[in-house]
């Protein structure tokens, strides 16, 4: 599954030139989650590295559309983490820095309860990590405990990697 994953992100992915700002070279992955078997080996890829979880954490807003996919793969629950202001209070809530300016990241308090939650955490492509590295933190504090974080794409010069010193990160392709 690993390796038919890379070869269907390798070929598909589409990269594109200082979006959305000037020295950006964006990865975008809609052509490989369009793909039956490119989507398919993905969700394989990733469910085995989130083997042993009892819950899914997609992160907003491609995080999604790999979540919902690996939860079925593995058997279990799919939660969606939001950007700020989407979900009804109370929320944990998790600020983090981006190259320009802030963001924030947020979870139902208690809906589910957390607390002993095997956790998994998917997003589509990791740069410097900070997005990652807030779902993983706000699902911790929540009382989960995060087995494990995961990508389909990695952005190696970004050194996003040296973040994870606490939870295990897999990614299905570095570039
Ligand atoms: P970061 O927090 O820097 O790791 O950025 C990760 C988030 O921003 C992910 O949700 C990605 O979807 C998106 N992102 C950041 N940089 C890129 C890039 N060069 N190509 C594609 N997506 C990116």
């Amino acid at each position: 599954a690993l390796e038919r994953a890379g070869d269907a992100v390798t070929r598909l992915t589409r990269w594109c030139d200082d979006f959305p700002t000037a020295g950006v070279r964006f990865a975008d992955l809609t052509p490989v989650f369009a793909d039956g078997p490119g989507y398919r080996s993905v969700i394989e890829g990733l469910a085995v590295a989130g083997a042993g979880a009892d819950l899914v954490a997609g992160v907003d807003a491609r995080g999604f559309l790999l979540g919902g996919g690996v939860a079925m793969e593995l058997g279990c629950g799919v939660l969606a983490v939001r950007k700020a202001g989407k979900l009804p209070p109370p929320v944990h809530s998790e600020s983090y820095s981006l190259e320009y300016g802030a963001a924030t990241l947020e979870i139902p308090c208690d809906a589910p309860d957390l607390k002993g939650r095997r956790v998994f955490v998917i997003d589509d492509v990791l740069a410097t990590g900070g997005t990652l590295l807030a779902a993983a933190e706000l699902l911790a504090r929540a009382g989960a405990e995060v087995i494990g974080v995961a990508v389909v794409l990695e952005i190696e010069e970004l050194g996003g990697r040296g973040r994870f010193d606490r939870y295990p990160l897999t990614s299905l392709v570095r570039v």
